[in-house]
């Protein structure tokens, strides 16, 4: 006993409480209408309309002030109160949904604007349900609730999926986008332009398709797997400035590949990988350019030989080689025309380069894919033989010897005798630098010279 003594009254139990199955027509306290329209957004309200055409509302929750800025009697003095706010514009399409509901007796959801009270503009979404009694009248049940933050977030959606589509279609940089098991879905025009394919022909091609013959820098093949949009793929990893050579079909051949630079970025939906855009543009005239750049910048102009510059970084890379593998056999040769300043005094100027070029393009004719020879002086030359042993390197300096002396350059109709005196040797891995098996090169030439020319001398390493 805490309240000194009073027995408490325990709450009475309802009237009739319902069974389960009969909620549907229980009717509860008369406060429950006004407690579920107070606890829902918007307005409840039911419309009856008679058979002849006449309607009224019966029923209309205060949340209409907070949509229209007009209170319940208001409308219960003048029913059309609510009505003269809707926008003109959207009026004929509400009457024109009404009348469907009220023909097939379906559900009425509808959208319109209007014109609150206080001059705001509001989109309201009605949702109701039409009923016909048996005396004709037909009762619309529903609610309407303010949609303007919806329209709003919906329109500024639409706008700014317009700008990127918009943006997708005229960025002069091609983009695609790979579905998850790496095709391409869409593509935009500039995409098909570069790639010279039509939107037909890109979709469903993966990476892999052999027809893209994808090349790297290095003009070596380019795996369909480790292509950016791949990578991106299988990493969920962002992939930054990929250069890819790829073949476009039907072009005239000094056009058939283009070179693109190309980034790709998955994209998820739910934490879960389901996309790649892979976006690239058309470097190939910049690619062009920087290849005609670097070939100029390591290749006689003369001649067309590698110059001293490309010869050197081939011989360190060569003797990276030998040092990390001493037993690889490298040989080198030193050449050099015999009395070559002969030539330009007899023939002039244009006869000795014309004796150069006639000797580049002999000895080229006669060495290997892996051999290099570079000009590595004015009318001096150097041939590196990779994987040959002394013996073959001689053989090949006793080769070139003979060619040179039974072949005569001719010029301006004539003919000028030419020899070659050389000097071989190989690369040690005990050498200190490259510079070392030069040197004994030129030493061994210097020694054929001293011979009398027209020879071929060797300095081996000690
Ligand atoms: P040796 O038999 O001892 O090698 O005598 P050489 O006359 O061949 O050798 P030397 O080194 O004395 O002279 C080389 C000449 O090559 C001098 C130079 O004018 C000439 N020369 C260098 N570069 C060029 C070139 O690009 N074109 C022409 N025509 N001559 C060149
Ligand atoms: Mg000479
Ligand atoms: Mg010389």
């Amino acid at each position: 006993m805490v309240d000194g003594g009073r027995t408490p009254t325990p709450p009475s139990p309802p009237a009739a409480v319902p069974a389960a199955g009969d909620l549907a027509t229980y009717d509860p306290d008369p406060a429950f209408l006004a407690d579920l329209a107070a606890s829902v957004p918007g307005a409840l309200y039911r419309i009856v309309s008679s058979a002849y055409g006449q309607w009224r509302f019966t029923y209309l929750s205060p949340g209409i002030q907070a949509l229209y800025g007009i209170t319940v009697e208001e409308v219960l003095v003048d029913p059309m109160a609510l009505s003269a706010c809707m926008w003109e514009a959207d009026r004929e399409r509400y009457q024109q949904a009404s009348l469907e509901a009220f023909r097939t007796g379906a559900a009425l959801h509808q959208e319109y604007r209007i014109t609150a009270r206080d001059g705001q503009m509001r989109w309201i979404e009605v949702k109701a349900v039409p009923r016909r009694a048996e005396s004709g009248e037909v009762s619309w049940t529903g609610i309407m609730l303010d949609a303007s933050q919806r329209k709003r977030a919906e329109a500024a959606l639409q706008a700014s999926e317009a700008t990127y589509r918009t943006l997708f279609e005229t960025v002069p940089q091609g983009g695609v986008y790979h579905d998850a098991s790496g095709a391409i879905v869409a593509a935009n025009p500039a995409a098909q332009r570069i790639l010279g394919l039509t939107l037909d022909q890109l979709q469903g091609r993966t990476s892999t398709d052999a027809r893209w013959r994808a090349v790297r820098e290095d003009g070596s093949h380019f795996p369909g797997d480790e292509h950016p949009a791949m990578v991106a793929l299988r990493t969920g990893s962002e992939v930054r400035d990929v250069v890819m050579g790829v073949h476009v079909p039907d072009r005239p051949v000094d056009r058939s590949q283009v070179w693109i630079l190309v980034n790709a970025v998955p994209l998820f939906d739910e934490g879960r990988l389901h996309q790649v855009y892979a976006t690239f543009e058309d470097i190939t005239e910049r690619e062009l350019l920087a290849r005609e750049v670097k070939r100029q910048a390591t290749t006689d102009f003369l001649t067309g030989a590698p110059n001293r510059r490309s010869f050197m970084t081939r011989l360190s890379l060569e003797f990276e080689r030998v040092r990390r593998n001493p037993a690889l056999q490298c040989g080198l040769l030193g050449l050099d025309l015999d009395h070559f300043k002969r030539v330009n005094d007899t023939w002039g100027h244009a006869g000795g380069d014309a004796v150069l070029c006639h000797l580049v393009n002999l000895v080229q004719g006669l060495i290997r894919n892996t051999d290099l020879l570079g000009r590595t002086g004015g009318e001096e030359f150097s041939l590196l033989l990779p994987d040959t042993p002394p013996e073959a390197v001689l053989a090949m300096a006793e080769r070139l010897r003979q060619e040179v002396a039974r072949s005569p350059v001719v010029f301006e109709g004539r003919s000028i005798d030419i020899s070659l005196s050389s000097g071989a040797s190989r690369m040690a891995a005990t050498d200190a630098d490259p510079d070392a098996v030069l040197a004994r090169a030129d030493q061994a030439l210097y020694a054929a010279k001293e011979e009398g020319r027209n020879t071929v001398r060797a300095c081996w390493p000690g």
